[in-house]
């Protein structure tokens, strides 16, 4: 009920907003001008010579030259034709783990249980979790990612820090069942969740989530608890999801408690878990019949083709699920499955992926992989009401990549060069939610200093752990 009162409000507020005001000419905070503008709106609208006008949080105006004459600003940013565009957004990453990332990389055996979990064990705290995650947000800004969805540990740090460096975070705290740094009884991130939520909900960047593990962790109760929370509170829920040959066995198969016969997602929407809420990361063993049931229920995928990759874990059919209408974005897991944070290069790969398990080299247009890094992700996130296009009354978050370097000419097509040729180190400047958080590869937000120190102090003494794990 409260929900739906809130949706219907929001609604309301959405339209009032799109009514009149923000498209008023006159004063306004910033204006970019002398960009090519990619709007990703539903047209694809280019525009040469092109202008964004933020005011307040809000883009207030977009189009053609013809918008200098109508509006001023204090601030002014000459784009010398490079792209403006809307920000990234990065589907299914782990922050913090980023503490952790380069270990374990030399072909060790058994990764997960050699490394992973006795760093996890002993090293987590919440000052380490906060300034790992103020660390991987200042990378993902700097790489263009303006929104960042994780699953972690105290997910309050996780907020604080990605928070303090400006950009959007969607933080589902992880429900699992055994003892974690946050939860001494098994299951009680659920309770974690909640507090977790009562604190941010409302937050203008960060929306508090909740994220049972996975099908093959989490047992039908508690992803249903989750679930119950995640509706009674009207945040998303997020959960891996047939992301292994060995999960869809186990369940296929009928181990322990699973009825027999079913795939991943039939044996999720057989429990009731399946809904408009959920963000389902990987997907990757999935039929024709698993993708018309995810489709029906709004379910939202993201794509990981590069952390798959690295890992070996499958190739997704991330071109059939988008050429049937499913909301798809883009993500690059956690730091220790694939170690770059940013969008950047993730889009080559969606489309190299696609291909190679197609067979079929005109897979994913690059327009098709950009719409996915933007608009795909917001609607992943039943978000593409706010944000992943350019268009009058969204939140102005805005990407400026440079056009000038020699790997980004010639520029025939600006869609062909951002995903098959653009470097994350392209990105010039990053606007969220109106602020400028990255202006000419600097992050603005941040004491630079402050963090490096911090920085320091916390790999020193992960390396020294890590030196007994060889
Ligand atoms: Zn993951």
């Amino acid at each position: 009920m409260s929900a739906l009162v809130s949706r219907t409000l929001m609604t309301i507020l959405v339209l009032t907003a799109l009514a009149a005001p923000v498209s008023a000419d006159g004063p306004a905070d910033l204006i970019i001008k002398n960009a090519l503008v990619l709007t990703m709106d539903a047209s694809g609208t280019v525009h040469e010579n092109g202008v964004v006008v933020v005011r307040g949080d809000t883009l207030a105006a977009v189009g053609d030259a013809g918008l200098l004459g109508r509006f001023q600003a204090e601030s002014v940013i000459d784009a010398g034709g490079d792209i403006v565009m809307p920000g990234m957004i990065n589907l299914h990453n782990h922050i913090p783990m980023v503490a952790f990332r380069g270990l374990g990389e030399n072909g060790v055996e058994n990764r997960l249980f050699k490394f992973f979990f006795p760093l996890e064990k002993q090293m987590l705290s919440r000052d380490l979790i906060r300034i790992a995650s103020r660390h991987g947000a200042m990378e993902m800004a700097l790489a263009g990612v303006t929104l960042v969805a994780d699953m972690y540990y105290h997910e309050d740090e996780v907020a604080r820090g990605v928070a303090e460096v400006g950009i959007r975070g969607v933080l589902g705290e992880t429900v699992i069942g055994f003892p974690v740094v946050d939860a001494a009884e098994p299951w009680g991130g659920l309770a974690y969740a909640e507090r977790f939520i009562e604190e941010w909900k409302g937050h203008p960047l960060i929306t508090p989530a909740v994220a049972p593990h996975a099908p093959y962790t989490v047992p039908p109760e508690w992803l249903l608890r989750s679930k119950a929370l995640a509706e009674r509170q009207g945040v998303p829920l997020l959960l891996h999801m047939a992301e292994f040959a060995h999960e869809r066995r186990l369940i296929k198969d009928g181990v322990g408690e699973f009825p027999e016969g079913k795939s991943v997602v039939r044996y999720l929407e057989d429990i009731g878990f399946l809904c408009d809420a959920l963000l389902a990361a990987h997907v990757i063993y999935v039929d024709e019949e698993d993708m018309a049931i995810l489709k029906r229920r709004g379910v939202g995928v993201s794509h990981n083709p590069k952390a798959n990759s690295r890992g070996a874990t499958g190739m997704s059919p991330a071109w059939e699920m988008f050429h049937q209408d499913l909301d798809i974005g883009l993500g690059t897991d956690g730091p220790m499955g694939s170690n770059q944070m940013d969008i950047v290069n993730v889009l080559s790969y969606a489309a190299s992926v696609a291909r190679l398990r197609g067979q079929d080299g005109t897979r994913f247009t690059p327009y098709e992989v950009v719409s996915m890094a933007t608009m795909g992700g917001a609607r992943a996130l039943d978000m593409e009401d706010e944000i992943g296009s350019l268009e009058v009354g969204k939140k102005a978050d805005i990407v400026m990549v440079e056009t000038h370097t020699p790997n980004m000419q010639p520029l025939y097509d600006p869609y062909a060069a951002l995903v098959f040729s653009a470097y994350p180190e392209n990105v010039r400047t990053t606007i969220v939610n109106g602020e400028v958080v990255v202006q000419d590869r600097i992050l603005r937000k941040v004491d630079l200093a402050a963090h490096e120190l911090e920085w320091q102090a916390l790999t020193k003494r992960v390396a020294e752990f890590a030196k007994s794990l060889e």
